[in-house]
């Protein structure tokens, strides 16, 4: 039914830039932390899970020899995207960092914009169509939100990346209405791996089709909201699409040379 990629599973390949293009879920329990590694020793965080998760995401990064982020990205200021970030700020060198919403608004919490004005790193909020690394074989661009309000899941910021003919979609914690939207707007999201949206909570049958990725990334941990959903799950596997969770693996990782899509992810770290 899909164009399949073969998909390759290394049990033991060593930490360490032999891939131009990897991506790590990091475990944060029920919540989102995501490290990508681009072509040139580039390293992109996306979020930092809950405030307890930042000193495990601070080494995890400091484990793979990473000691400068290029960009941060706060993709909303929920507490288990934003919490872990102050500390990740003020581990490392940081260029640049995008959040959803302006460093005044009072929803950001204080230890975020704190970190950010003590170190003097250049923050702006991230809208749709802005592109954030750009060269012949890549592309990494902002497909969501084109403004944000008060419903902060839908309001969270999506980034594309793609690198040569394989690519990734973080979809952050949007849900149903930011699907629609999408679709109606007639954005481009094919991708060989999805982050699911949220968790895996609601996702709408119409945007795993438009998307139609070989694999879907979940993100989660125990949590009293049922997350994943059965029904979300089940949609998956209906549609002969790959689950890799974060709960049942620790942390997640693919790798990709433009043209192969590899699961690295070590299947012994977690029982
Ligand atoms: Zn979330």
């Amino acid at each position: 039914m899909f164009p399949l990629l073969l998909i390759f599973t290394f049990f033991s390949i060593l930490a360490g830039g032999s891939f131009p293009v990897e991506v790590f879920f990091f475990d944060v329990g029920y919540g989102e932390s995501i490290l990508i590694r681009l072509p040139e020793d580039r390293h992109v965080l996306i979020d930092g899970g809950y405030p307890e998760y930042g000193a495990r995401v601070v080494d995890e990064i400091k484990r793979l020899g990473v000691t400068r982020l290029d960009l941060v990205v706060s993709t909303h200021p929920h507490p288990d995207h934003i919490g872990g970030l102050a500390e990740v700020l003020n581990n490392f060198k940081v260029d640049r960092v995008i959040g959803s919403h302006p460093l005044t608004s009072d929803l950001l919490p204080e230890a975020f914009v704190s970190s950010i004005k003590n170190k003097n790193i250049p923050y702006k909020p991230g809208r749709r169509g802005e592109k954030l690394f750009e060269s012949d074989e890549l592309s990494m661009e902002i497909f969501h939100p084109a403004q944000v309000d008060e419903d902060l899941n839908n309001s969270s910021i999506g980034i594309r990346l793609k690198f040569k003919n394989i690519s990734f979609l973080f979809t952050a914690d949007i849900s149903p209405r930011a699907e629609k939207e999408l679709l109606l707007a007639g954005i481009p999201l094919q991708a060989n791996v999805l982050k699911a949206g949220h968790h895996g909570h609601a996702t709408l049958r119409e945007f795993i089709e438009a998307v139609r990725p070989e694999i879907a990334v979940i993100s989660v941990g125990e949590n009293p909201y049922g997350a994943p959903l059965p029904e979300t799950l089940e949609l998956y596997q209906q549609l002969g699409i790959k689950i890799l969770r974060t709960d049942q693996m620790g942390t997640i990782r693919l790798a990709t040379d433009g043209l192969t899509l590899w699961n690295l992810t070590n299947p012994n770290k977690k029982p």
